[in-house]
């Protein structure tokens, strides 16, 4: 049995930091004598995930083995607990460490607990170094000690705190493998779904394309669904292909006022994490508790419309197809039909929260449900709750040429002006009358003032 800190071997367990570039875990794991690299498909997560998300993932981890296979390496994979499977792994390659980015989210950070465990009883370290995130959550605190509940007084401090410069790829690492693995799944992609292309390389091809050609257009571009001039990102972040640390090292080399509103995008991701760290029950209940209180409908055929993208409400519909088809939706948009969810269909932000985290590839547990909570104005910062979108007029101010409805809804691709809501050919009447459904939200909501 290895003793504690034995030198010898070592595993470098990915999760969702699926990249050779920027990571330092994986240089923690090289310096040992012999590191194995290995991913494990938890039925935990894997199961619940949507198809677009599973497809890529697969995609994803087959990119990640290409990119060892530049270094004689290749990615061993396992199916099954991770408890079970990464005591195996570090067993059978005689390791003494097993490295890993930390995880804070609920789960992950049950199961890391649960894992450390296990490994510590055959003498084997977890060790954690780093996160997804340039400042790991619970790390930024305000003058009293106590964590940000609000965004912007946030931002400023983790600006103030700081982060660490990029690191190098591995070099002249010994690499390991198992010889009894499970292979990488080939997921089919869904019918007709156009999925971005998976893996670091093509993180980092995007973000260069993004430097050179976006980002100055991002301060004015960004709320356009029809000129879609957003980074597209968040997959690449969510499956850690590429750190945001490497891209607040471009943008702080670039000093425009562009990279400056970047750099609050980011921090938006990093504030929700520490959110979530902080209220892992926020996941799933109100940040707002009073907000249970509030009278709601029970979902039914309505939920089903928003779903499939025939609530009549052209904006909202073109959204819930985009999202279907690609997997992503623009940001206003998300805003748009999740506060159509909750205030026009009077349904709990649960429920959305759901049906996103199945289709979108960049669910991330902490954007998604504190962007639906928001949203909701249950959530930090509050969007006040009376502040109800007008699905109608949101279309017209950021689609004003409808250019990004007729793209996701054929059926108004002809029509004078595909923002006004009415039946038209196969295309639904609204489900409901927007007008009233904002004096029934404003009534259900005085009920909880
Ligand atoms: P850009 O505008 O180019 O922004 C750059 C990066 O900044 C993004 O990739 C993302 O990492 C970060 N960012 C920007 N805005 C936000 C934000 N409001 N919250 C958190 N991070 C942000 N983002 C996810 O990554 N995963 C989700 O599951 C998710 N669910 C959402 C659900 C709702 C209801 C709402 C309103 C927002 C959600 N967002 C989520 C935030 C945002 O919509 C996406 O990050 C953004 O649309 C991704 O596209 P982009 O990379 O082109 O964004």
């Amino acid at each position: 049995m290895p003793s504690h800190n034995a030198p010898g071997n070592a595993v470098m367990w990915f999760r969702r930091d699926l990249r050779l570039g920027d990571n330092p875990a994986l240089l923690e794991a090289c310096s040992a004598d012999g590191v194995l690299p290995l991913f494990v498909l938890d039925p935990a997560l894997w199961d619940p995930a949507g198809a677009p998300r599973r497809a890529y993932l697969a995609a994803s981890l087959h990119a990640l083995d290409t990119s060892l296979h530049r270094h004689h390496a290749s990615l061993s994979v396992l199916h099954g607990d991770p408890v079970e499977m990464v005591v195996r792994a570090a067993r059978t390659v005689g390791a003494g460490q097993v490295h890993i980015a930390a995880d804070y989210g609920p789960y992950g950070h049950r199961r890391d607990a649960a894992v450390e465990e296990a490994l510590g009883e055959h003498g084997i370290d977890l060790v954690r170094t780093g996160s997804p995130y340039a400042v790991a959550p619970g790390r930024v605190f305000n003058g009293s000690g106590q964590p940000y509940k609000v965004y912007t007084p946030f931002s400023k401090a983790w600006m103030e705190h700081g982060w660490r410069a990029p690191v190098d790829p591995p070099a002249g690492a010994h690499w390991l493998s198992l010889d009894e693995t499970v292979a990488i799944p080939v997921v089919e992609v869904p019918d007709g779904l156009e999925l971005p292309d998976a893996g670091e390389a093509s993180a980092r091809a995007r973000w260069e394309a993004y430097l050179t050609d976006g980002l100055d257009d991002h301060d004015t571009g960004r709320d356009r669904p029809d000129q879609d001039r957003t980074s597209r990102m968040s997959v690449h972040l969510k499956w850690g292909e590429i750190h945001p640390r490497t891209m607040l090292a471009d943008l702080a080399s670039r000093r425009s006022r562009a990279a400056a509103t970047y750099r609050k995008e980011l921090a938006w991701r990093e504030f929700y994490a520490d959110v979530l760290f902080h209220h892992p029950q926020s996941a799933r209940e109100y940040l707002r508790p009073e907000f249970a209180a509030m009278t709601y409908d029970e979902p039914g055929a309505a939920l089903d419309a928003w779903r499939e993208g025939r609530t009549g409400y052209p904006i909202v519909d073109a959204g819930m197809r985009q999202l279907r088809a690609t997997g992503w939706m623009h940001n206003r948009v998300r805003m748009i039909v999740a506060s159509f969810l909750v205030k026009d269909l009077h349904l709990e932000w649960q429920h959305g929260a759901r049906h996103f985290m199945g289709w979108l590839v960049d669910g991330d547990l902490a954007s998604n449900q504190h962007g639906w909570q928001w949203t909701a104005g249950c959530g930090t910062d509050a969007a006040p709750y009376f502040r109800v979108f007008n699905p109608t007029s949101q279309g017209r101010k950021f689609d004003p040429q409808g250019t990004y409805v007729r793209r996701w809804v054929p059926e108004l691709a002809d029509v004078q002006d595909p923002h006004e809501p009415g039946p038209v050919g196969d295309y639904p009447a609204p489900i409901v009358v927007h007008a009233e459904e904002r004096l029934e939200a404003l009534a259900r909501w005085e009920q909880i003032r």
